[in-house]
């Protein structure tokens, strides 16, 4: 319906369930509607390849995966221009982005955007995780979901959070053998969660975690309350050592799969100027938003695991519901073709049931996000935990002194394996609350770009200017 219809009433960045909800509501009300994603087929994070996977025994994966084949479907059938492989690099509060696709970047504007780009794994920064052969559970979940592929040789996961089992649970059903699963999660987390037992105990998520546990508990061994968890070998990993009740231990491993939890991906969303806060809940910054999702910048509403972790269910709601929240800015005549706010907003109070028991039992240790000495806090710039501290010892007060005076969180990611740990350790160091810390200042293009794609941009001036903004 409404191919190449820049200025559009709507554009969408992440085809994640936050935004096919939104594209499906939005493309659904007859509005001009663009939904991005960097990945070749639309799905997110947890419908990963969902229309495209060689993975055809449904078990697999599990029936939450394949959910996502009808909400694919729903925003296809909408009208909504769904563009893949198309990267966002840029936004700025006049609501125009700079998107690349096919090798060749535009300018696109929207009366209204949606900010869609969901979850990224938080940083596992402990002795060794540079090492090859170590590799986020996350990561490999991708491989498992796109190419059907399941690590060789000796896999040992560790780590905290729920997906940490689900993944352990796809990969036995794909036939892979794991030697071991190290639960980092502190026995001190499951004090602090009993308060919202209650709430958990009739959420979707108590029987499927528990189903779960005990289906990975009959056949991997699993460890409890690990520390001092270090991945170990010259030039690969060749074992991992950690501590548990029964004192120090070492697996011999050649695959270790690190996982410790999700956070929202900031980059594109700060680097637009959008204002953020510290969640203690989840040791992790958001947006600062109002009822509806609005953003500080007019204009702009943010949906999903971009607004906090929620997970796929809450996600697709509060799409929807940022959805209808455009179609009342732009066409209020036609909200009419849109479902009834009041269901959308308690299908994300059922799906938000029992999150606050996750966010205290599965919250990281301390020891596993604030390393020391040797250990590499930026892997892009190969910045080290003694070398940060030593840089707080002679004035860098926040992250953005500490990448002046050592290039940490400048190199292709942006910050996002480091940003996080950053803060905290500069916040350990200084004894003053992550939240008077702050974050980088994230600037465009939050993506790489070639030159010769920003050169060759249509009013390169204005691209530059993109690039360059103060
Ligand atoms: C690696 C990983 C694996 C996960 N697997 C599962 C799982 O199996 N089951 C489960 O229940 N939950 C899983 N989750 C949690 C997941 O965050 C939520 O379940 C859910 O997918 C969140 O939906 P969302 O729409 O907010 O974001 P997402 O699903 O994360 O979708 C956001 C999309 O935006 C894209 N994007 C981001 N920035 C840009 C940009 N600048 N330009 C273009 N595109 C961009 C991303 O590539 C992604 O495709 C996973 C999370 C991660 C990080």
């Amino acid at each position: 319906m409404s191919a190449g219809a820049n200025p559009y009433d709507v554009a969408i960045v992440g085809a994640g369930p936050a935004g096919l909800g939104a594209a499906a509501i939005t493309a659904g009300a007859g509005l001009t509607t663009l939904l991005l994603d960097e990945n070749p087929t639309p799905g997110g994070q947890i419908y990963r390849a969902v229309t495209t996977t060689p993975l055809k025994e449904r078990s697999i994966l599990g029936g939450d995966y394949w959910a996502g084949a009808a909400l694919v479907a729903e925003a296809q059938a909408s009208g909504a221009e769904i563009v893949g492989g198309a990267t966002v690099w840029s936004l700025d509060a006049s609501r125009e982005l700079a998107a690349s696709w096919a090798g060749t970047s535009r300018f696109i504007k929207a009366r209204r955007v949606i900010l869609a780009t969901g979850a990224l794994e938080r940083p596992f920064p402990i002795p060794g995780w540079t090492l090859p052969g170590v590799m986020t559970a996350g990561a490999l979940q991708t491989l498992l979901k796109s190419s059907g592929l399941v690590p060789d040789g000796r896999l040992v996961l560790a780590g905290t959070g729920p997906l940490l089992w689900l993944f352990a649970a796809q990969l036995l059903r794909a036939g892979a053998r794991i030697e071991a699963l190290l639960d980092t999660t502190p026995w001190a987390n499951y004090l602090r969660a009993l308060p919202h037992v209650p709430a958990f105990a009739i959420s979707r998520y108590a029987a499927q975690g528990l189903a779960l546990r005990r289906e990975v508990a009959r056949q991997v061994e699993v460890v409890s309350g690990v520390t001092r968890l270090r991945a170990e070998g010259q030039g690969g990993l060749a074992s991992v050592a950690f501590a548990a009740r029964s004192g120090e231990r070492r697996l011999m491993a050649d695959v270790l799969a690190l996982h410790q939890g999700v956070v929202p991906n900031v980059n594109l969303a700060m680097a637009a100027g959008i204002a953020h806060r510290w969640q203690p809940a989840q040791l992790c910054w958001v947006p600062v938003l109002d009822a509806a999702g609005n953003t500080s910048i007019d204009g702009i509403a943010i949906a999903g695991d971009g607004t906090g972790i929620g997970g796929a269910l809450a996600a697709e709601a509060q799409g929807r519901l940022a959805g209808l929240a455009a179609v009342a800015a732009v066409a209020p005549e036609r909200l009419a073709r849109v479902p009834d706010r009041q269901l959308l907003a308690q299908a994300l109070a059922r799906a938000e049931r029992g999150r606050a028991l996750l966010d205290q039992l599965f919250a990281p240790p301390r020891w596993s996000r604030l390393p020391e000495g040797d250990t590499i806090v930026c892997r892009c710039e190969e910045v080290t935990a003694g070398q940060l501290l030593e840089a707080v010892g002679i004035g860098a007060m926040g992250p953005n002194q500490a990448k002046a005076f050592l290039r940490c969180g400048m190199g292709p990611c942006q910050g996002r394996l480091c940003g996080l740990t950053v803060t905290e350790l500069i916040s350990k160091a200084r004894g003053v609350a992550p939240a008077e810390v702050g974050y980088f200042r994230l600037r465009p293009p939050v993506k790489p770009i070639t030159l010769a794609e920003l050169a060759a941009m249509a009013h390169t001036q204005r691209a530059v200017a993109a690039v360059v903004r103060e």
